[in-house]
């Protein structure tokens, strides 16, 4: 099943080219969760849910994706986790680009560095874009495989790292290039978009066998496979829960691939995953 935010707030079923509104379901289930819960409500229900989602959507009125305003499709997640390089391909270029700072000890990857945390304030859906704070300064894009939490757990094994997962998205890991910390510099306002749906995980039942692609204005930039992950999804799932406890909804960005880029006001930055989705990300400069 796809799931979209969008417009006001609405909660969508996505059949192909069409949203069907299942925005009851969500005010009925926010209604019931407690205000101090973590994480997010809908996606903490949806193994309830789920029957009645589908049942909903197939009464509802459809309306073609393209009219809609896509949202993250995540509401609350109680964190976003990143894992920096993990393409060995990623890894190269950024060591050879001698225009990124290097922050860093020049072999060090993620067991050396950890994941890092990106504020929730910098997602964004499709619709809202990225704006770019600093013009004379680099950003760059990067598509990554995103990972959505199903539900808490810690210490959770590779083994039984799946059943932690609701499902995945697409999601650009926006980098500001420059020497202050990565959180700082990945958290500015809508430098974490995500989308364009969330797609439940029965959809993707090997997530390390997932091709996915990123490019801007139409140009190809980013031709990945989750194959080539030096920590794939059950380990990043390991190695996240030996430091935090996990929360539904959570967001794991996975790692860049090669083929990140400067990008500038006015340009389309693309990501696509035939399991997923495509969604088009408009970049603007800052008001
Ligand atoms: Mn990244």
């Amino acid at each position: 099943m796809k799931l979209c935010r969008y417009d006001d707030d609405r909660l969508g079923v996505v059949v192909g080219d069409m949203v069907h509104d299942v925005t009851a379901a969500q005010d009925e289930i926010r209604a019931a969760a407690p205000y101090a819960m973590r994480g997010d409500a809908v996606i903490a229900a949806l193994p309830e849910w789920r029957d009645r989602l589908e049942d909903m959507a197939s009464k509802a009125a459809g309306k073609p994706v393209s009219e809609v305003s896509l949202l993250c499709p995540v509401a609350r997640p109680s964190k976003v986790m990143a894992a920096p390089v993990n393409y060995h391909a990623h890894h190269a270029e950024m060591q050879a680009d001698s225009a990124i700072p290097k922050n860093r000890p020049k072999n060090s990857g993620i067991g050396d560095q950890g994941i890092f945390l990106k504020a929730n304030s910098a997602l964004v859906g499709a619709s809202e874009g990225v704006s770019l704070r600093f013009p004379d300064r680099r950003s760059d894009q990067e598509v990554e495989f995103v990972i959505i939490i199903g539900k808490q757990g810690t210490d959770i094994s590779q083994d039984d790292a799946l059943d932690y997962i609701a499902g995945y998205t697409l999601g650009l890991d926006m980098s500001l290039r420059g020497p202050e910390d990565r959180s700082f510099r990945k958290s500015i306002d809508g430098h974490a978009p995500l989308g364009p749906y969330f797609v439940t995980a029965d959809e993707i039942p090997d997530p390390d066998d997932v091709r996915f692609k990123g490019l801007v204005n139409d140009e190809l930039r980013q031709d990945a496979h989750t194959k080539d992950l030096i920590y794939g999804i059950r380990r990043l799932i390991e190695f996240a829960t030996s430091f935090y406890t996990i929360y539904p909804g959570d967001v794991y960005f996975t790692g860049s691939p090669a083929g990140v880029g400067q990008v500038y006001p006015g340009d389309v930055i693309r990501a696509e995953c035939n399991l997923i989705g495509t969604m088009d990300v408009p970049v603007h400069a800052h008001q």
